[in-house]
């Protein structure tokens, strides 16, 4: 996997972090920046988030198949591990079992206004896309 330090950002797979004795455990060892020896890494590997009609927002490795309905997820945004779940929770809404939602998107009826109701909310989300509080997270909005 790909990771960034988190003290000085300097981004390379994780196997160029260097092994050294660990002073806490002794016996183990510890992975650390290769360039600044900090031992405190953000998790880079790339993820995509989808929703489904529901609303229900999920994170993987990649876009899921279509449902057996016939119902295919749609993809919102793309971003690293660390930072997708974080920026969607500050984002969506949250549900009754703390799943994440699209804003307005189970209450919607119909096709056409969970679409609408979607491409707006993405809309929203995409005003972020390359800022630096967005944490590399690119949403699949701002087409509109
Ligand atoms: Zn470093």
């Amino acid at each position: 996997m790909t990771v960034k330090c988190t003290r000085c950002r300097h981004q390379c797979p994780s196997s160029d972090w260097v092994n050294i004795p660990s002073k806490r455990f002794s016996g183990c060892t510890e992975k650390t920046c290769p360039k600044c020896g900090c031992r405190s890494y953000f998790d880079m590997t790339p993820q995509v988030a989808w929703c489904w009609a529901s609303g229900l927002i999920e994170i993987g490795d990649q876009l899921p198949a279509d449902a057996p309905d016939g119902g295919g997820a749609i993809e919102i945004c793309a971003g690293p591990k660390f930072a997708l779940k974080g920026t969607l929770a500050a984002l969506a809404r949250r549900g009754y079992e703390g799943q994440l939602l699209v804003p307005g998107v189970p209450e919607a009826s119909g096709q056409r206004k969970k679409a609408d109701a979607l491409a707006a909310w993405l809309n929203w989300c995409a005003k972020g896309n390359g800022k630096k509080s967005s944490d590399g997270v690119v949403f699949s909005g701002g087409h509109a």
